[in-house]
C-alpha cells in the first residue's frame, strides 16, 4: 500500500513542522497574556487599601479556563497544571510593578546558594529571582550555609538563599540558627518542587552501576528505589549537583548520580529512571536573607516570620499563641528550638498570614511583645507557599462536619434527575473519574515480598494500573492471616514503585492512618468499617484519595454520608466502591446491586467502582459481575488476582489468575470503548 502522506518520511517532517509553528505560537500568545497582566498591575497601582488579589476573578478565570479544557478533548487535570504555572507567573510579575519596585535602580545583584550549578537551590533561587527583579542576577554557589551568610555579611553578595524546611525531612534547623544569630532579615521565600532522577554517564546502563552518589536526604528520599538495585552501593555527597558534576569530571562508568534532571543535563549525564522518589510529593521551602529589611506592598498577601523566647512557666506558649488567634492571624508554622547555651530554654519560630504593618497583625505583635523576652520580626515577604490546588480542585472545605449532607453529596434524589458533573483526580500517572475506566488489581493480602512482586508484574501484564493489596486485614475470625501490617506496606509500595503503579490498601485504625499514607497512594476504608466515623472523620483530614466501600448491609445513602464525613473534614478526594451486600440470596457471598452505580451517580460527582469479587466470592462468577459494572456505568474495578490462587493466605476461591485477568481486560474493552471511556 502507498504510504499516505503523513506516513511518509515527508509527511513526518510537514507533521513537526506544524508543532514547531504550534510551539511558537504558544509563546508568543503567553507573552500576549503577559503584557495584558502588566497593564493590569500599572491599572491595580493606584488603587490604596483593596487587596491586589483578586481571588474571585482568578477563581472565575479557573473555572472557565477548565470547561472549555474539556470542551477542546484536554484532560481537565493537565489544563489545572499549566493555568496554575501561567497564574503563579502573572502575579509574580505584578508584584514589583504595583509596588513600585521596579523603579528603584538596580541593575545588577548577587545571590549566593550552598551548592554548585545544577542544584535544588540554584534551580529555585533563580526562579524566584527571574519574577522579583528586573536587574540582572549572579548566581554563585558556596561550599556550606556558614559561607553563603559570611558572603553576606561580607558584602561579597546582596542576597543568600537557603533553604529553610523540606516536606519530607522537616526543618533545617542550620538555618533557623543561622537567621537568629546573625541577625538576618526574611525577604521572601520560594516553594520548589524536588524531583530526583538517576542520572549516570552516556552510555552507561542500570545494570552497570555499582554505586550511587548524592546528597544523603536524596539517598533517603529514594530508599525504596535504591533497595530494589542489586549489588549497588550508596556513597553520601554533600550536593545533589555536586554528584553529578563529579561523575563527569572522573568520567565514571559503574557511578550513577540522584540529582535534578537539569544538573543531570547541565553536567552531561543522561537520565536512567524518572519518578524514583518514595514519596510523590518532595519539596522544599527557602527563604531569601538579607542584611537590610525590606518591606513589600501592604496590599499583597503576605507571610510573616517571628522568633521569640517565652519565660519558663505554665501555660506560656498558650497564652502567646491566644494572641495571635484572638487577632484572627492564621499560623502557617511552629518550631523550637533550644538554646545551646542556656539548655532546656527553646526559642519558637513562628510563621503567620499578615503583612506585619496591616492593622490586625501589629496590634498583635505589639500584644505578643510584652508576653515575650525577645521577640524579633524576621520580616514579612510575599505569601508563596499557598496551596493553589484547593482554588483549582474543589469548593473550600467546610468548617464542621455536618450531620446533614452537604452541597458535594445530595440525598437519593425521589426523582430523576441531570447527572451532576463528575469530580476527576489524579492518582499518580492515573485518572480517575470522568471519560476513564481505571483497573484496580491485585492480592487480596500482601503475604510476603516476592508474592506482591509477582502479583504486580503479573496485574501490570494483564493492563491494570493501580496495584491492591492489604496490610491490615479485617478478617472475620480472628485466627485466620491478619496481615504483614507495616511490614506488608513497604513491600506493597515496593511493588507499586518497581512497576510504575500507584497503590491501594486498606487502613483500618485510626493510629495506622500516618503508616499507611506514608505507603500508599490511596487509603482503603472496608467495608466493615464504613460505619467507623472516627476513622472517616480522621481520614477527612489527609490530602490523599481514600476508596469507600459500601458496607454490607449499608443503603447508598448510608455510604453517601460516611462519604460526606470524608469531604467535610476538607479531603475531597473520595471514591466510592459498590462491593455487594448482604441479602436473603446465598449463591453468592453478597449480592451485587449493580443499580447503586447508577443511584449513586445521579446524586454525586465523585468517581464510583465496583469490586466484583467480595460480591461475588466465586472465581467464575467475578467477570460477569465485572462486565455489568462496567455497562452499569462504573468508573472502574477492583478485582482481586493472585498469581497462584491456591496458596493465597486470603479469598483464595475468588482469586483471578493472570489469564482470567488478561481475558476479562479483552472482554471489558467494547463496553468500555462503547461508552467512549478511555483506559487510564
Ligand atoms: C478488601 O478489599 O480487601 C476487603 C476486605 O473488602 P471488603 O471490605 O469489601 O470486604
Ligand atoms: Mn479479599
Amino acid at each position: 500500500m502507498e504510504p499516505t502522506p503523513k506516513e511518509s518520511p515527508e509527511g513526518l517532517d510537514l507533521v513537526r513542522k506544524e508543532i514547531d509553528e504550534v510551539d511558537r505560537e504558544l509563546l508568543r500568545l503567553l507573552a500576549r497574556r503577559f503584557d495584558a497582566v502588566r497593564q493590569v498591575a500599572t491599572t491595580k497601582r493606584n488603587e490604596d487599601a483593596k487587596a491586589i488579589l483578586d481571588s474571585a476573578r482568578e477563581l472565575d478565570v479557573q473555572a472557565h479556563w477548565v470547561q472549555d479544557a474539556e470542551s477542546l478533548g484536554l484532560s481537565a487535570p493537565f489544563a489545572r497544571r499549566i493555568l496554575k504555572e501561567v497564574l503563579n507567573h502573572s502575579r509574580r510579575i505584578q508584584e514589583p510593578l504595583i509596588s513600585g519596585a521596579s523603579e528603584q535602580v538596580v541593575h545588577h545583584l548577587k545571590v549566593g546558594y550552598q551548592g554548585v550549578p545544577g542544584c535544588y537551590s540554584s534551580l529555585a533561587s533563580a526562579h524566584l529571582m527571574a519574577t522579583r527583579t528586573s536587574a540582572t542576577v549572579d548566581l554563585g554557589g558556596y561550599p556550606t550555609f556558614p559561607d553563603v551568610v559570611d558572603a553576606l555579611q561580607n558584602r561579597e553578595i546582596d542576597y543568600a538563599f537557603l533553604p529553610v524546611e523540606n516536606s519530607i525531612g522537616g526543618s533545617i534547623l542550620d538555618v533557623n540558627r543561622l537567621i537568629v544569630d546573625q541577625s538576618l532579615h526574611v525577604v521572601d521565600e520560594e516553594v520548589w518542587e524536588v524531583e530526583h532522577v538517576l542520572a549516570a554517564r552516556p552510555g552507561v546502563k542500570l545494570e552497570d552501576l555499582r554505586e550511587v552518589r548524592s546528597h544523603p536526604a536524596a539517598l533517603t528520599q529514594c530508599e525504596t528505589f535504591l533497595r530494589g538495585l542489586e549489588n549497588v552501593e550508596r556513597q553520601a555527597w554533600f550536593d545533589t549537583a555536586g554528584a553529578a558534576a563529579s561523575l563527569e569530571a572522573e568520567d565514571l562508568r559503574h557511578v550513577g548520580a540522584l540529582c535534578s534532571e537539569e544538573a543531570a543535563q547541565h553536567y552531561g549525564l543522561v537520565v536512567l529512571e524518572r519518578g524514583i522518589a518514595d514519596r510523590e510529593r518532595n519539596e522544599t521551602r527557602f527563604l531569601l536573607l538579607s542584611l537590610e529589611p525590606e518591606v513589600p506592598d501592604q496590599r499583597l498577601p503576605c507571610k510573616t516570620s517571628l522568633v521569640f523566647k517565652l519565660n519558663h512557666h505554665e501555660g506560656a506558649l498558650a497564652k502567646a499563641l491566644a494572641i495571635l488567634a484572638d487577632s484572627g492571624t492564621n499560623l502557617t508554622r511552629i518550631e523550637s528550638r533550644p538554646q545551646p547555651d542556656i539548655p532546656w530554654e527553646y526559642l519558637f519560630f513562628v510563621d503567620v498570614e499578615g503583612h506585619k504593618d496591616s492593622p490586625n497583625l501589629s496590634a498583635a505583635l505589639r500584644q505578643l511583645r510584652s508576653c515575650c523576652n525577645h521577640l524579633r520580626i524576621l520580616g514579612s515577604y510575599p505569601f508563596r507557599t499557598k496551596k493553589q490546588e484547593q482554588h483549582l480542585d474543589v469548593p473550600a472545605p467546610v468548617a464542621l462536619p455536618p450531620v446533614q449532607p452537604s452541597c458535594r453529596i445530595e440525598s437519593v434524589p425521589e426523582t430523576p434527575k441531570a447527572a451532576p458533573k463528575r469530580t476527576t483526580f489524579k492518582i499518580g500517572n492515573v485518572t480517575l473519574g470522568e471519560g476513564t475506566f481505571v483497573m484496580m488489581s491485585g492480592p487480596c493480602a500482601v503475604e510476603s515480598r516476592e508474592q506482591i512482586l509477582e502479583s504486580a508484574a503479573m496485574v501490570k501484564a494483564a493492563g491494570a494500573t493501580i496495584l491492591r493489596g492489604g496490610a491490615f486485614k479485617p478478617r472475620t475470625s480472628p485466627y485466620a492471616f491478619q496481615g504483614l501490617g507495616l511490614e506488608g506496606l513497604r513491600y506493597l509500595q515496593e511493588a507499586g514503585r518497581t512497576y510504575g503503579m500507584p497503590v491501594t490498601t486498606e487502613v483500618m485504625a485510626i493510629e495506622d492512618i500516618l503508616a499507611v499514607a506514608a505507603h500508599a497512594d490511596i487509603l482503603q476504608v472496608g467495608a466493615r468499617n464504613m460505619h467507623n466515623f472516627s476513622l472517616l472523620k480522621e481520614l477527612g483530614r489527609l490530602d490523599k484519595p481514600i476508596l469507600l466501600k459500601r458496607g454490607m448491609s449499608a443503603t447508598v445513602k448510608e455510604l453517601l454520608l460516611a462519604a460526606e464525613y470524608i469531604l467535610a473534614g476538607g479531603n475531597q478526594q473520595v471514591i466510592l466502591c459498590e462491593r455487594g451486600i448482604r441479602t436473603f440470596e446465598t449463591a453468592t457471598r453478597s449480592t451485587l446491586d449493580v443499580s447503586a452505580v447508577p443511584v449513586i451517580k445521579r446524586s454525586t460527582n465523585l468517581p464510583v467502582i465496583v469490586d466484583p469479587s467480595h460480591a461475588a466470592g466465586i472465581r467464575e462468577l467475578v467477570a460477569p459481575l465485572a462486565l455489568a459494572a462496567a455497562a452499569a456505568g462504573a468508573d472502574g474495578l477492583i478485582v482481586e488476582a493472585h498469581p497462584h490462587p491456591e496458596q493465597a493466605l486470603c479469598d483464595k476461591e475468588q482469586a483471578l489468575t493472570g489469564e482470567d485477568l488478561k481475558q476479562l481486560m479483552a472482554d471489558l474493552r467494547p463496553i468500555v470503548a462503547g461508552q467512549g471511556r478511555i483506559w487510564s
